[in-house]
C-alpha cells in the first residue's frame, strides 16, 4: 500500500520527468523549420511488427522481448491501480503471464547489458550501461520481493508465479527483508522514471516520435536548400532542422549504421554513428548553458567532425536502410558538405577539375557539347530535336555513356537492344547535360541546380514522356530530384515524367517477347546492386530477372547483396576524389566477388563497373570473372 510520502516521490520523480523531456524538446525543436506530416498508422505498424528493429536477428529479437515484457506487465500493473476485481482464474493466468514476461525481460536486459559492456565501440554504446543496469535492479528486486513474499505466505509451488516461487526455495521467509527488496524496487523505478530524459531510455519517447515524422518522399531525393534565404549548409547545429536534431534525439547507439558503412568498414574515419553522436552531445551542452547561446558563440560542427569524415561518404545509404529507428546520418554530411563547399569555398581539390567541367562544359569529362554524339557515331540515332520523331522514349546516355570508352560500349549495347526490339527511341543529344549529381552529392547545391535547370527546360520543350537511362545516379536524380525543381527561366515549369531504369525497361521488353535472349554467354553470374538502383530505389528484381531470361546460366547471389548490398566506393562524388584513407572500397568489394566464384560479374552502373573492373584486376587473380553491364550481357545474348 502507497503511503503519501511514496505518492509525494512518484509525483516529484513524474516532475523531473516531464521538466527533463520539456528541456529536450526545446533544444530539437532549436532546428531550422522543415514540413513534415505524422504517420499514425506507420507507427503503429512499426511498433507492433517490429520489422525493421528485427532485421538485425538477435538485438532484434532481444528487442521485441524486452519491449514486450516492460509494456504488458506496466498495463497490467496500471490497471492494477483501479481496483478491478478480476474472478480468480483470469487474475492468476495474469500471474503467470506477469511472471514470464518479467523473466524474458530479465534475460533480454542482461544480453543488452553484455553486449553493451562487451562493445569496443568508442562512446555511444556504452552510454546505455547505466540505465540498463537500473533496469536490472528494478527486475532483480522485484523478483526477489515475490520470492520472499511466497516464501513467508505460499511455500508449496504455485503454477500461477512459477519463478517467484522458483526463487522462494532461496529466499529468506523474512518480512524484513521483503520489505527491503520492495522498497530498493521502488526507489529504483522512481530513479528510472525521473532519469529516463537523461539516458538512452528516452529513446522510448524519441525513437517513437522520430518514426512518426520519418521521410515519406522517395529516399532519392535530398532535401533542398534555399540557396538566397537560410543557411547554407549546416555550420553549427542551429543550421540542422528540427527533424535533423530529433534524429540525434532517437539514436540508441546500436552500431548497425557503422556495421554497414563502406567507409566505416574499409577503415575511414567516417562513422555515421559518431556523427550523430557528436550532434547530440552538441545539442546536449547548448541545452546546458540554455538554448539562447548567441549564435557567433556555438561551436561548429567541424569542432566534431572532421573534412576527412564528410569526404569519406559514399552516399550509399547504408546508415539509412539499417537504422532501425529511421535516422538519416548521409543528410547532415550533405549539409557539412554543403557548408565546406558553398559557405567556405572549400573544394577537395582532386574534385575541382570536375566542377570545374560541369560549370563550363556541363559534363564531368570536360569534353564538351560538340563531341556528345562522338559515341554514337555510325549508329545512326536520331536526336529528339530532329522533327516528326515521336519517340516513345528517350535514351538518357549521362555523362559516362556518352564520353567514358568503356562505358559507351553499354551505350551503343543499349541502342543494339532498342534497334532489335524496334522501339521508337531518340536522344537529347547535345542537348544533354550533366544531370547534376556528382554536384549534389559533394555539396555544389547551386551548380545542380543550373544544370537541372537547363535540363529540365529542354524536357518540357521537346515533351518528353518518358526517360530511360543507363546510370543509376541519373535514374534517381532524373525520377526523384527534377520533379521538385522548376526549369530555367525559359519555361520555368516543373517535370513530370516516367523514368525507369535500363534494366526495368529491357526486363519488359524480354517479357513482352519484343527481344529473345538466345545465346550462351556464360555459366556462372553474380550481381553486383548499385546503391542508387537498389538501396535507394528498390529495384532489384529485374537485374536479377534479366539473367535468369539468359540461357544456360547459374545465377549466385554474393555475400552481401540486394539491400545489405556493398558499395563500389563510387558515390557521393568519390568517383573523383583520391582514396588516400583506410583500404580501398573497390577492393573489398572484389575480393567477395572472387570469393563466390563466378565467370562474370554483372552490375547496371557505370561508376559500379570501372571501380570493380579496377578491384578485380587489381586482385591479380588467375582466372579474375569479367565484369560486364547487365545491358551488355543482353545484347550479346540477343546477337
Ligand atoms: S551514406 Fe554510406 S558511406 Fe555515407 S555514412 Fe551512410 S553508410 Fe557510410
Ligand atoms: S544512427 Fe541508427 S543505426 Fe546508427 S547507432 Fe544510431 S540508432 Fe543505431
Amino acid at each position: 500500500m502507497l503511503t503519501a510520502f511514496d505518492i509525494l516521490l512518484i509525483g516529484l520523480a513524474l516532475v523531473i520527468m516531464v521538466w527533463g523531456l520539456s528541456r529536450r524538446w526545446s533544444a530539437w525543436r532549436m532546428g531550422q523549420e522543415e514540413n513534415r506530416s505524422g504517420d499514425w498508422a506507420g507507427l503503429f505498424t512499426y511498433i507492433m511488427g517490429h520489422k525493421k528493429i528485427l532485421k538485425n536477428r538477435n538485438p532484434g529479437i532481444a528487442h521485441l522481448i524486452v519491449f514486450w515484457g516492460f509494456m504488458i506487465p506496466l498495463l497490467i500493473i496500471i490497471m492494477a491501480q483501479f481496483n478491478f476485481t478480476i474472478p480468480p482464474i483470469p487474475a492468476q493466468i495474469l500471474s503467470l503471464l506477469t511472471d514470464i514476461l518479467g523473466i524474458a525481460l530479465l534475460a533480454g536486459t542482461i544480453f543488452f547489458l553484455v553486449r553493451r559492456v562487451r562493445s569496443t565501440r568508442q562512446g555511444g554504446p556504452k552510454k546505455a550501461i547505466f540505465s540498463l543496469f537500473i533496469l536490472l535492479l528494478v527486475l532483480i528486486t522485484g523478483f526477489f520481493a515475490e520470492g520472499t513474499r511466497l516464501s513467508i505466505v505460499h511455500p508449496k509451488f504455485i503454477w500461477e508465479s512459477p519463478f517467484g516461487w522458483l526463487l522462494s526455495i532461496g529466499l529468506p521467509a523474512s518480512p524484513i527483508f521483503m520489505q527491503l527488496m520492495i522498497r530498493i524496487h521502488f526507489f529504483a523505478v522512481l530513479f528510472f522514471i525521473a532519469a529516463l530524459p537523461f539516458t538512452v531510455i528516452r529513446h522510448l519517447a524519441a525513437a517513437p516520435l522520430n518514426v512518426f515524422y520519418r521521410r515519406k518522399n522517395p529516399r532519392g531525393e535530398l532535401k533542398g536548400i534555399a540557396l538566397d534565404e537560410g543557411p547554407i549548409g549546416a555550420n553549427t547545429i542551429k543550421d540542422l532542422s528540427w527533424k535533423q536534431l530529433l534524429d540525434a534525439e532517437a539514436c540508441v547507439s546500436c552500431g548497425r549504421c557503422d556495421d554497414n558503412c563502406p567507409a566505416s568498414i574499409s577503415g575511414k574515419p567516417l562513422s555515421p554513428q559518431k556523427v550523430i553522436q557528436d550532434i547530440l552531445e552538441q545539442m546536449e551542452s547548448l541545452a546546458r548553458n540554455s538554448v539562447k547561446t548567441i549564435d557567433s558563440t556555438i561551436p561548429p560542427l567541424e569542432s566534431r567532425i572532421t573534412t576527412d569524415e564528410i569526404w569519406s561518404c559514399t552516399t550509399c545509404m547504408a546508415c539509412v536502410e539499417h537504422c532501425p529507428v529511421f535516422i538519416e546520418p548521409m543528410d547532415k554530411i550533405i549539409d557539412m558538405r554543403r557548408y565546406q563547399i558553398m559557405g567556405k569555398g572549400l573544394l577537395p581539390a582532386e574534385a575541382k577539375a570536375m566542377i570545374r567541367n560541369l560549370e563550363i562544359y556541363g559534363d564531368v569529362h570536360g569534353k564538351g557539347i560538340a563531341h556528345r554524339g562522338d559515341w554514337a557515331l555510325n549508329l545512326d540515332v536520331p536526336p529528339i530535336a530532329d522533327e516528326g520523331l515521336n519517340p516513345e522514349i528517350l535514351l538518357w546516355v549521362g555523362c559516362s555513356g556518352t564520353f567514358h570508352p568503356r562505358y559507351q560500349e553499354v551505350s551503343r549495347a543499349m541502342v543494339h537492344i532498342l534497334r532489335t526490339a524496334r522501339v521508337r527511341f531518340a536522344l537529347l543529344g547535345k542537348d544533354e547535360l550533366c544531370c547534376g549529381d556528382p554536384a549534389r552529392r559533394l555539396g555544389e547545391e547551386s551548380l545542380f541546380l543550373k544544370l537541372a535547370q537547363k535540363n529540365i527546360h529542354r524536357l518540357i520543350e521537346y515533351h518528353v514522356k518518358k526517360i530511360v537511362t543507363l546510370c543509376p545516379h541519373c535514374f534517381n536524380t532524373l525520377k526523384n530530384e527534377y520533379p521538385h525543381i522548376r526549369g530555367d527561366s525559359r519555361s520555368g515549369e516543373k517535370v513530370s515524367i516516367e523514368v525507369v531504369h535500363a534494366t526495368e525497361y529491357v526486363m519488359n521488353l524480354i517479357e513482352k517477347k519484343r527481344i529473345v535472349p538466345t545465346y550462351p554467354i556464360g555459366k556462372r553470374v553474380a550481381i553486383h546492386d548499385p546503391c542508387y538502383l537498389g538501396r535507394v530505389n528498390h529495384v532489384y528484381e529485374p537485374p536479377r530477372e534479366i539473367i535468369k531470361s539468359l540461357p544456360e546460366i547459374q545465377l549466385k547471389e554474393l555475400k552481401r547483396h540486394h539491400e545489405n548490398g556493398f558499395c563500389c566506393g563510387g558515390g557521393g562524388g568519390r568517383m573523383w576524389l583520391h582514396e588516400h584513407l583506410g583500404r580501398r572500397i573497390n577492393l573489398i568489394r572484389a575480393e567477395e566477388v572472387s570469393e563466390t566464384e563466378v565467370d562474370l560479374l554483372g552490375t547496371a552502373c557505370p561508376y559500379c563497373l570501372m571501380m570493380l573492373d579496377d578491384g578485380i584486376k587489381a586482385l591479380e587473380k588467375e582466372k579474375p570473372p569479367k565484369v560486364l553491364d547487365i545491358v551488355e550481357m543482353v545484347a550479346s545474348s540477343i546477337g
